[in-house]
């Protein structure tokens, strides 16, 4: 099954769990930034990171997204995006 899941911008991101908080499908979590993700940041991420801390939002249950779009419509930062993926029927 093709659906649309939401991309998270890590650079972008500041953690503050809006998305997190309206998904009625609890598709969403934050999680710690892993030390190669750190790695990877912008300087723009590492400002955030220095300010917010390493918590951003995660697509853990991909399976369970409508593709609502409430996420990203909540997200101050602009930050979540959508991406065509391809997800497993689990029926
Ligand atoms: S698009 Fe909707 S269902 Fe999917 S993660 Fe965002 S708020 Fe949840």
């Amino acid at each position: 099954m093709k659906s649309k899941i939401p991309h998270n911008n890590l650079d972008k991101c500041t953690g503050d769990g809006h998305c997190v908080d309206i998904c009625q499908t609890h598709a969403l979590e934050l999680v710690p930034l892993s030390e190669n993700e750190k790695n990877h940041l912008s300087a723009k991420g590492w400002f955030n990171l220095m300010m917010h801390g390493s918590l951003r939002m995660r697509v853990v249950h991909p399976d369970r997204c409508t593709g609502c779009g409430h996420c990203a419509s909540v997200c101050h930062k602009h930050a979540i995006t959508f991406e065509e993926s391809t997800i497993a029927e689990t029926q």
